[in-house]
């Protein structure tokens, strides 16, 4: 599995390099040129949850039909300067040993909580206080359900994702019920700032929001540098398995088809440009294998 996975990683670097050369880091001058970016000192993988879904085929249309799938909650947690910035907070930390666990759609998916978010920062000796930063990928539930916890922090998403939790309900009521649940979570934080695209969260290219929309309107990715593992994309839900990721594969609940491939084809090209690695959120396979706090990456 994890030889299969490296060749089609591989795969995809060496077709997108030809393809497409640097483009991605001199088109726009918000991303960090990889030759002269910062770094950040450290990453630190967070198990946020994992969950247990009925059926498959709603991330994979028309393949997994009535199939049961387990996703992995991932947050990260990077280290620069002595700043924090926590990238997405999880399952809501009152569901912990839960044995019903807690869900965003019942009829769907069930969460669970192993280890609290408050318990892991303290691992390390940190308070949800010293964050910096909160860092959303989306607004879903299992993204923000902690963000409550961080009220001294400031909180940093996309402005597109914070209207569009507030529009007026679409035909699919799952996604209405999505936004609904999102209101809810997020309330009014104290410190909220809205990002407009790309972002260079401390303007030296260590750490730079992506803007990665299709899953949700806002929808964004984390490009982190760290000094000996090179570049690494945080995926947010951009794809929710390497093997969605390498077919192109757009979930039902996604707001944007054609959007989402775009973002898809997007991380691949920056992948090449920044021989960067993918750490994908919800794919349990390959998060069971990254390292966990309190190891991290540097
Ligand atoms: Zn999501």
């Amino acid at each position: 599995m994890l030889k299969h996975t490296r060749t089609a990683i591989i795969s995809i670097l060496v077709a997108s390099s030809l393809s497409m050369g640097t483009r991605t880091a001199t088109a726009d001058s918000k991303l960090p040129d990889p030759a002269t970016a910062g770094f950040a000192e450290k990453l630190y993988r967070l198990d946020c949850g994992h969950s247990l879904a009925n059926d498959e085929s709603v991330w994979t249309p028309g393949e997994n039909v009535g199939r049961s799938i387990e996703f992995s909650s991932t947050c990260w947690l990077i280290r620069r300067r002595g700043e924090w910035v926590l990238w997405d907070t999880g399952v809501p930390q009152a569901s912990l040993n839960d044995p019903k666990g807690w869900s965003t759609l019942p009829k769907l998916i069930v969460y669970h909580l192993d280890k609290s978010i408050t318990g892991q920062l303290a691992e390390i000796g940190l308070k949800t206080s010293d964050i910096t930063y909160v860092a959303l990928s989306h607004t879903h539930g299992d993204h923000i359900g902690n963000v409550g916890l961080f009220p001294n922090s400031t909180i940093l998403m996309q402005r597109v994702e914070y209207t569009w939790i507030s529009s007026p309900d679409g035909a699919n009521d799952n996604v209405n019920q999505l936004k609904a649940l999102a209101r809810k979570l997020l309330g009014t934080p104290k410190q909220l700032q809205l990002l407009d695209g790309d972002t260079d969260v401390f303007g030296d290219g260590s750490v730079t929001l992506i803007s990665t929309p299709g899953h949700t309107p806002g929808h964004q990715s984390l490009l982190v540098h760290l000094k000996n593992s090179g570049f690494i994309i945080l995926s947010g839900d951009v794809a929710h398995s390497e093997g969605n990721f390498e077919k192109d594969m757009v979930p039902s609940l996604n707001t944007d088809k054609a959007a989402s491939i775009a973002s898809m084809d997007r991380v691949r090209r920056m992948m090449a440009t920044y021989q960067a690695k993918l750490f994908i959120n919800h794919d349990k396979t390959q998060s069971d294998m990254l390292k966990l706090l309190p190891a991290f990456y540097d």
